[in-house]
């Protein structure tokens, strides 16, 4: 399995990452990157350590050679608890914070390979070059990030019918070798961390899309491929005591852009079909995988809340009270339980179609239906506790080291059972997770990281079983 330290040297590759208008060099050492990208090499020498390789690897029966489990193909429920535990594993790092870890997308690309015989309806070189990249991905423990969702310009228009040819990306030729892609594409979180980038489209296509209707592969720094992140949030922060999320935790949203960027044949997936594109998520088990992972680490997100909640009371000794235990019990507990059995219930409950196991829908729909309300009602829960503790909080850590202020801070700040030190600690932790804009962005992020809610309710209703609903109506209505 891939170190820490390969994983950090491969990004010094003359990637094209954009801020504030000013090409970065080496991501690794810019302070809006580093940390993060940090973080992720520090979780995959905590894979490859030996204690962690049983729950981390599996061994592949076809080659006998072991692997990281984020590339294992399920065939069974049990597959599905060890994807869980290696989900769990990238999730724990960052407390759930960063969804974009390389376990996401690769639920995606084993989905894929598990499932080649679409890809295969556009010409069999198409799935060899699925199974292909799959299998270097796994050997190389790559890290994918991906963008399938085009940007907003007019939504009221196909691809085609944008306000101009290849706004969205699509191919803008065809040359010895492979295709050229002109265009831009939508939010692709982690891009700058990634070593690849898979770009496609999950909204659907419609025909006429024809030249837009592409799944491909790309290395971050191939020519022509421009990288343009959002603010990043470690930028500008006074220390990790004063913003211990946002200067350590950015996976960092980005948008980008396709030059004429050469895509060899060997990169392309689908080519011009906009069936395939349409149906590759939903056929193959790529989506309920992918999104399976999203419910694995949103379960650990939550345990973090729900510590924070508790955190919270203890340290102003409230948590004893009936309200404040009505609160954590109600509103915060029973939402983690309840959110934890979803997850249970879709890895045990396994749908197994040509002998690859997908979670179950209906339990994957309804966690990520449930969750953009659960993330709101926990945020709200949280800042009901914390009344106005964030707004009396020194400004900086600094504040603790001047001989000036010292003593006032030691003497005011301080908690029921905690230290000044203790409690502006703790304090500054939650704000960073409710009022920041990293906080603003992880709220955002849950309710956006698939799709609009319509859209994940209109999943969850072709999951539900509404036949065995409306025959006990029927049985109703029948015995009188
Ligand atoms: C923090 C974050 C990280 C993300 N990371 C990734 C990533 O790594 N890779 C990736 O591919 N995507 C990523 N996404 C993008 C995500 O997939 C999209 O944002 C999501 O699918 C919603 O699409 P959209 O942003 O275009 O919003 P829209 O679909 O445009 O929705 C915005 C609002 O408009 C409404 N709306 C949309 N269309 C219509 C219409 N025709 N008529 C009326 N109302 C309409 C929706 O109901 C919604 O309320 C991320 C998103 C966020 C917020």
């Amino acid at each position: 399995m891939r170190s820490g330290d390969h994983y950090l040297a491969s990004l010094d590759d003359g990637r094209a990452v954009f801020l504030d208008g000013e090409r970065v060099g080496d991501v690794t050492k810019h302070p809006a990157f580093a940390e993060p990208i940090r973080r992720v090499a520090h979780t995959w020498d905590l894979a490859r350590a030996p204690e962690a390789q049983s729950a981390t690897t599996y061994v592949d029966p076809a080659t006998g050679r072991r692997h990281s489990t984020m590339w294992l193909v399920p065939r069974s429920a049990e597959d599905l608890g060890a994807r869980r535990r290696a989900h769990r594993l990238w999730a724990e790092p960052s407390y759930g914070l960063m969804g974009r870890t390389p376990d996401h997308v690769a639920c995606v690309l084993s989905a894929f390979a598990g499932w080649r015989q679409l890809f295969d309806r556009g010409g069999t070189r198409f799935g060899d070059n699925v199974v292909r990249f799959y299998e270097r991905a796994r050997d190389e423990d790559l890290y994918v990030a991906y963008g399938i969702v085009p940007l907003q310009i007019d939504r009221s228009q196909p691809a085609h019918r944008q306000p101009a040819p290849f706004l969205y990306p699509g191919v803008a030729a065809e040359r010895d070798g492979g295709i050229v892609v002109r265009g831009a594409q939508g939010i692709t979180t982690s891009a700058v961390l990634a070593d690849w980038l898979f770009i496609s489209y999950i909204t659907p296509l419609v025909p006429g899309d024809e030249d837009y209707a592409l799944s491909f592969v790309t290395p971050v720094n191939a020519p022509g491929l421009r990288v343009y992140p959002r603010r990043p949030y470690a930028q500008g922060t006074t220390s990790v005591f004063d913003y211990p999320l946002s200067s350590r935790f950015d996976e960092v949203d980005a948008t980008i852009v396709f030059d004429d960027v050469f895509v060899p044949w060997e990169q392309v997936f689908v080519y011009r079909s906009v069936d395939l594109v349409n149906a590759q998520f939903h056929e193959s088990p790529s989506h309920t995988l992918a999104n399976f992972q999203s419910l694995v680490r949103f379960t650990v997100k939550l345990e973090f809340m729900a510590g924070l909640a508790l955190k919270l009371l203890e340290v102003h000794a409230a948590s004893s009270k009936p309200e404040a235990q009505a609160s954590l019990g109600g509103d915060i507990a029973a939402l983690c339980a309840t959110f934890d059995a979803l997850v249970q219930a879709a890895e045990r409950n396994p749908l197994i179609l040509q002998g690859v196991a997908r979670p179950h829908p209906q339990y994957v729909y309804a966690g990520m239906s449930l969750q953009r309300r659960l993330i709101v009602d926990m945020l709200r829960a949280i800042r009901e506790l914390a009344g106005g503790a964030f707004q009396q909080l020194p400004s900086s850590e600094a504040s603790f080291s001047s001989p000036e202020t010292r003593a006032d801070l030691e003497k005011f700040m301080r908690g029921a059972t905690a230290s000044a030190r203790e409690r502006v600690k703790l304090l500054k932790l939650v704000w960073d997770f409710v009022g920041t804009e990293f906080g603003g962005r992880q709220l955002q992020y849950e309710m956006f990281y698939s799709a609009a809610q319509p859209i994940v309710n209109t999943r969850m209703f072709r999951s539900y079983d509404w036949q065995r609903a409306k025959a006990t109506v029927d049985r109703c209505l029948g015995e009188y």
